[in-house]
């Protein structure tokens, strides 16, 4: 039986049939002048350790409940949830090069908000130690749980809960079951970090990678400009019968899609894997639209199907993945995609390479992407900073954009990255200006480019340029051996 659904920030599948072809926008790259450098915070040298001008790496993860109360509201229908479907963790991957440390958050959240950010790398920045500029935050984008909480305005103009989190009910800052959720937030955020950093030994990353095209699903295919002679029959979406998101409909072309699943097992001497981080692109809304209650969605059995093959703790990044979601929707595609995907890492697994181990190093900048005139005279003002991160361990890289950034944006940084174990992460640090596509994506339309997408049509192409740079700039100041 399906449940109520309402076209929320994440419609179903747009059939596109209305799409017009991109016009050629050339990328105003002017703009970058605006992007202001923060400093960087660069890790001391380390220990040297086992290999040569390496360190030995200590790697834990830990995990923390933040499952709400089920009389939190549901942001689609504005009703309590009613019911735990799957409980929601929080979870933390510390890297520790003998010097510092890194901390890496995953959350069972639709995003984080820079609100939530600040507040979680001022808690656990404390209670480790370590600058905030070394916390980083990345949400699974499952929609069966809360959009964060905003705890101080500011960081938006005078919108304080973003618009698409009050989209269908008002703002829940004053409600007992949500205040309580929100101080829950950031005791978990410390728990789950203190976890990972006593269960830390020393462990060295291995990468593999696999394709996992047949569980993702473009939603904004390219339709036909012209041609098409006649009238084709009626488009059908993902919950009509007869949907089948590998055939396409009215003569379009597919979109872009990245197969990759990038696995990053840490494996202790002896070969027990010790925590695993895997990574792709795709998002998280295999339950939401057919039952109401609170559900991690599919990375939650994925993770539970990796730990069961390797052990350890199963650590889901989510990638940019605006416009992808999975190719089948429901408590079956979910079981099916999590049994998938763990048959693949088996397989990247088995082909998997050790890294080197190098002192850790940190980049932060910080982009001012200008707003579309609506979402100008929503906040009150023209741009909205939106931080770029990278935290770097020798070839593996992971640098976050906030907001939806469209899956091209991460192939686009990876093929630049002067790292060649690059994970590009979206949902990350805020939300920037939500939905981001690359220059030529508002003319081509769609949801995700209308008012989802509050920035102008540069942004995409700003945060790719910043990204781009920043990678360049924290390994030239590395003093990581040259190839
Ligand atoms: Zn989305």
């Amino acid at each position: 039986m399906r449940g109520p659904r309402r076209d929320g920030p994440c419609p179903p599948a747009g059939l596109g049939a209305r799409d017009l072809v991109a016009a050629f926008a050339p990328m105003r790259l002017l703009l970058l002048s605006s992007l202001l450098l923060l400093p960087l915070g660069l890790a001391g040298a380390g220990q040297p350790g086992g290999t040569p001008n390496g360190v030995t790496l200590r790697v834990g993860a830990g995990r923390a409940d933040i499952t709400p109360s089920v009389e939190v509201r549901n942001w689609v229908s504005g009703k309590p949830y009613a019911v735990v479907h799957d409980p929601l963790l929080v979870q933390a991957l510390v890297l520790d090069d003998g010097s510092t440390k890194a901390v890496l958050l995953r959350w069972d959240l639709t995003d984080i908000s820079e609100s939530l950010r600040d507040e979680v790398r001022a808690r656990v920045g404390r209670a480790l130690g370590i600058p905030g500029g070394q916390i980083l935050l990345n949400a699974s984008h499952t929609h069966s749980a809360p959009w964060a909480p905003v705890y101080a305005g500011g960081q938006r103009g005078r919108e304080r809960d973003t618009w698409w989190a009050i989209r269908y009910m008002p703002a829940q800052n004053d409600y007992p079951p949500y205040r309580a959720w929100m101080e829950r937030l950031l005791a978990a955020a410390e728990e789950a970090s203190r976890a990972a950093v006593a269960a830390a030994v020393p462990a060295q990353p291995w990468i593999g990678r696999v394709g996992i095209q047949e569980y993702l699903y473009n939603r904004r295919p390219r339709a036909p400009a012209w041609g098409v002679a006649g009238k084709p029959p009626a488009a059908i979406g993902y919950t009509q019968e007869g949907w089948d998101a590998h055939v396409l409909q009215g003569g379009a072309s597919f979109g872009p899609v990245d197969r990759t699943l990038a696995l990053v097992a840490f494996r202790a001497a002896g070969g027990k894997t010790v925590a695993t981080a895997f990574h792709a692109a795709c998002h998280s809304v295999s339950i939401y639209p057919f039952q109401p209650g609170i559900s991690a969605d599919w990375p939650a059995p994925a993770a539970a199907a990796l730990s069961a093959a390797f052990g350890g703790e199963s650590l889901f990044f989510q990638g940019c993945s605006g416009d992808i979601t999975p190719w089948l929707r429901g408590a079956a595609a979910v079981q099916e995609m999590a049994a998938g995907l763990a048959r693949k890492s088996a397989a990247a697994a088995k082909f998997a390479v050790p890294l080197e181990t190098l002192p850790l190093r940190f980049g932060q900048v910080s982009v001012d992407l200008p707003l579309q005139p609506a979402a100008k005279a929503r906040t009150g003002t023209d741009t909205v900073a939106a931080e770029v991160q990278v935290i770097v361990c020798g070839p593996l890289a992971f640098v976050t954009l906030p907001g939806e950034p469209l899956t091209d944006l991460g192939v686009a940084i990876r093929e630049r990255s002067p790292f060649p174990q690059t994970l590009v992460l979206g949902y990350s640090n805020g939300n920037g200006v939500h939905y981001v596509g690359m220059p030529g994506e508002k003319a081509r339309g769609g949801y995700e480019m209308g008012v989802a997408g509050a920035g102008t049509d540069e942004c995409g192409a700003l945060l790719v340029e910043a990204a781009v740079r920043l990678l360049r700039k924290v390994y030239d100041e590395s003093g990581y051996p040259r190839p």
